[in-house]
């Protein structure tokens, strides 16, 4: 059984980052802005707390955070609120990167947390807007990696076109 490092390090469009200061950066802070959103997430249910962050095209960096629920299938993730943020504020501003990470039991998670089905979904919805392949990071402390495009996550996306 291989490790998550070893399978992110076999998959293609996939960057292991072990050092992150020897990012871009403009990537250093994205990152750093969704380990600060972990702070801001609602999450007294799960403890699990979730920080998101987009880059936009304008070098604006929008954050966000989970929102659970007592009605547990209300609780919003994280990639989510990062995304109707930006889409609320600057709707014609293309995204170009979102990053992801959690906090629990006092600490960041060791292995970088990928985001969940439904949020490769609406990030993918994203990606189709503006035209863009959208980058995912997503950081651990043991290692960071990104992935080149939403769609090596989620290749089979469902999509306007599916409409016509
Ligand atoms: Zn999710």
């Amino acid at each position: 059984m291989s490790t998550l490092r070893e399978r992110y390090l076999a998959m293609d469009g996939a960057t292991v980052i072990q050092d992150i200061t020897t990012m871009n950066p403009i990537k250093q802070q994205l990152i750093e802005k969704c380990k600060e959103h972990c702070s801001y997430s609602y999450s007294p249910y799960s403890n699990f707390a979730v920080g998101a962050s987009l880059l936009l095209e304008s070098g604006e960096i929008i954050g966000g955070s989970n929102q659970e629920n007592a009605s547990y299938p209300l609780c919003i993730c994280a990639e989510k609120t990062a995304l109707a943020a930006a889409s609320s504020f600057y709707p014609n501003t293309g995204i170009l990167s979102i990053a992801v990470t959690a906090f629990k039991k006092g600490e960041f998670v060791e292995d970088p947390i990928s985001p969940c089905g439904s949020c490769r979904q609406f990030i993918a919805e994203y990606a189709q807007r503006y035209q863009q392949p959208l980058e995912i990071i997503m950081y651990g402390t043991n290692f960071t990696v990104s992935i080149d495009s939403i769609y090596k996550l989620l290749p089979f996306s469902f999509e306007a076109k599916d409409f016509q």
